[in-house]
This record gives C-alpha cells, sequence and structure tokens, in this order.
C-alpha cells in the first residue's frame, strides 16, 4: 500500500484540504462573592461545563487576591484550549456589590482589600478579551430566567441569601440596572427597625439580621449549623423583605438561591412563603410564591456567563446597525 496522499508534499494537484472547522465558542464564566471565587466555561447555549474555585484569603492584600482569582483563570483558559477545543470568546462576571458599571470598579462588602477595585481593566489585561460584568444577584437573575426557575416569566425577583443578601429584579422582560446599575440591592430593606448595624451603615437592613455572617455573629456558630429558630427567623425576614419588593413592582414570583437558603431548606421556605402571604395582601400579589433557584449552585457561573453572552449579542447589535 502506497504513502497516504496527503504526506506526498510534492504533488499540488491535490485538492486543498477542507478549512479546518472553527472551534466552539465558549465564555470564561467568573464568580466573585464573600467567602469563594468560582471560575468556569459555559457554552453559548448555558451549559457549565467546566469549574474550579477558591475560597477569598481575606488577609491577602488587594493585588496577591487578584493573583489567586488569576491563578484560576489562566487554568481553566487552558482547559479549555487542550482539553474541550473551544474557543473563549469573552469574559462574565458575576460580582458581590456595590459595584459601578460593568464591573468597572468594585467595593465587595465582605472583601474588605477590594475597595474601588479596577476588576474590569485587570481582567482585561489578564485575558485579552472582552470583559462584560454585572452584580451577582442580577447575573443570577439572567441564568433563572434564561434556563431556571423563572424561565419564561417577564417579572420576577431573584434573591441571594448567603455570606450576604443581594437582589436582581427582572421587570417586563428587562433586567433593571437603576443609574448605577445597583437597582435590586434587596439585601438593605428594613425588616427589624433600631435592629442590628448593617456593613452598609444602616441599621436593621435584611442583610444585617438575616445574612450568614449576621446569622454567625448573632449566634455565634457557623450558618451551616444552625438552629430550627434560626432557620424559621430568617426565612420569616426574607418572606417579609419580598412582600414588599412585590407589593412594589407587582410581582408574584421570588427565586431564592444562595448557601444559607438552600442550606435551611424546606424551613426557610416554609417560614419565607407564610411570611410573604401575611404580607402580600394586595390583589394583584395575592399568591405571589418562593421557590428555590433551580441551577443550584451552577446558577451563579451561568449567570456570570448569561452576562458575558448578553454582552456579546449587546456588542454584535451594535456593530450590525453602524
Ligand atoms: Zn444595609
Amino acid at each position: 500500500m502506497t504513502a497516504p496522499a496527503a504526506t506526498d508534499e510534492a504533488s499540488d494537484a491535490q485538492p486543498a484540504a477542507p478549512a479546518p472547522k472553527p472551534l466552539a465558542e465558549v465564555v470564561l464564566a467568573i464568580d466573585i462573592g464573600g467567602t469563594k471565587m468560582g471560575v468556569g466555561l459555559v457554552t453559548m447555549q448555558g451549559e457549565l461545563i467546566d469549574r474550579d474555585k477558591v475560597d477569598v484569603d481575606h488577609h491577602l492584600g488587594a493585588d496577591a487576591l487578584f493573583a489567586t482569582l488569576n491563578a484560576l483563570i489562566e487554568s481553566q483558559l487552558a482547559r479549555a484550549r487542550e482539553h474541550h477545543h473551544m474557543r473563549v470568546v469573552a469574559v462574565g462576571v458575576g460580582s458581590a456589590g456595590p459595584s459601578t458599571p460593568n464591573v468597572e470598579t468594585i467595593s465587595p462588602l465582605n472583601i474588605h482589600s477590594w475597595r474601588n477595585f479596577p476588576l474590569r481593566e485587570r481582567l482585561s489585561l489578564a485575558t485579552r478579551l472582552p470583559v462584560f460584568g454585572d452584580l451577582d444577584a442580577k447575573a443570577l437573575a439572567l441564568a433563572e430566567g434564561w434556563l431556571g426557575a423563572a424561565q419564561g416569566k417577564q417579572s420576577f425577583l431573584a434573591m441571594v441569601v448567603s455570606t450576604g443578601v443581594g437582589g436582581g429584579i427582572v421587570l417586563n422582560g428587562q433586567l433593571l440596572d437603576g443609574a448605577g446599575g445597583n437597582a435590586g440591592h434587596v439585601g438593605h430593606i428594613i425588616v427589624e427597625p433600631n435592629g442590628r448595624r448593617c456593613p452598609c451603615g444602616s441599621r436593621g437592613c435584611l442583610e444585617a439580621e438575616a445574612s450568614g455572617a449576621a446569622i454567625e455573629s448573632i449566634t455565634g456558630r457557623s450558618p451551616t449549623e444552625p438552629t430550627y429558630e434560626i432557620m424559621q427567623r430568617t426565612g420569616r425576614l426574607v418572606g417579609r423583605a419580598c412582600a414588599s419588593v412585590c407589593n412594589v413592582l407587582d410581582l408574584d414570583l421570588v427565586v431564592v438561591g444562595g448557601s444559607v437558603a438552600l442550606g435551611f431548606g424546606a424551613t426557610f421556605f416554609n417560614s419565607a412563603q407564610e411570611s410573604l402571604d401575611e404580607h402580600a395582601k394586595l390583589s394583584f400579589v395575592r399568591g405571589a410564591r418562593i421557590t428555590p433557584v433551580r441551577l443550584g449552585d451552577r446558577g451563579p457561573l451561568i449567570g456570570a456567563g448569561a452576562v458575558a453572552v448578553r454582552g456579546i449579542h449587546r456588542t454584535r447589535r451594535a456593530r450590525s446597525s453602524r
């Protein structure tokens, strides 16, 4: 048998080799929370195909902390190339807030070394890719509306009850931004007048009473070892805040995720629903429901991926309308 023609470099009679199939596109998703940072790869259809995470080391300075994140980024970019054979086309970020639009700067309440930290620029320099960012709870709202418990809903609230408490509001099909991109900070709805001091400077905010950090300082125990009473109380306060938001915005669905809410499970959700029923009495919000997120612990990274996919579509639309 003769050698295969493809190795016959001298022959120019061979038909041109077919152009290599373009690599499928994927986005790099980054979730920045108060205790953990996650990095993963999300397809354009919203499938999370790879992930890794690191604890936030609160003793590190701003640059050293970014270096721990960057190590994960480099390893996921390498996995996209070498393991998945996919092309990373953009970076999407969901970050704990507050932040300025498109995560130009972030100042997460629970990450003290990052104050006005120029996240977008640092990620852009590190990856040489377009970077799109938003608040973590807003990213989760996009994910749950895209593929989760709020799929197909035009109006709903998504909440994260975790180390902190965040929220994202979708109204008439649009994720609300507000003047500076911070719309949806439901963690700072007052649920206990003259209650505990909040990291924001006020008192009695939901975040000061029902977040993982608050529960730890109230009980002296990790929120992973809750009493029945604390699970009930946390649910009740979350339900109270949800009632206010549903009343104001004419919503009938709240989707709740985050390690504290999901860890407290049915006890939390039953109390939250009871409290919502008790406080949502107007005809248009009667029957409003609180339900767990459907994407589970994949939600934050799929949300960060959704922020990137949204950014890519916006950029392409803007180019084609020029
Ligand atoms: Zn507050």
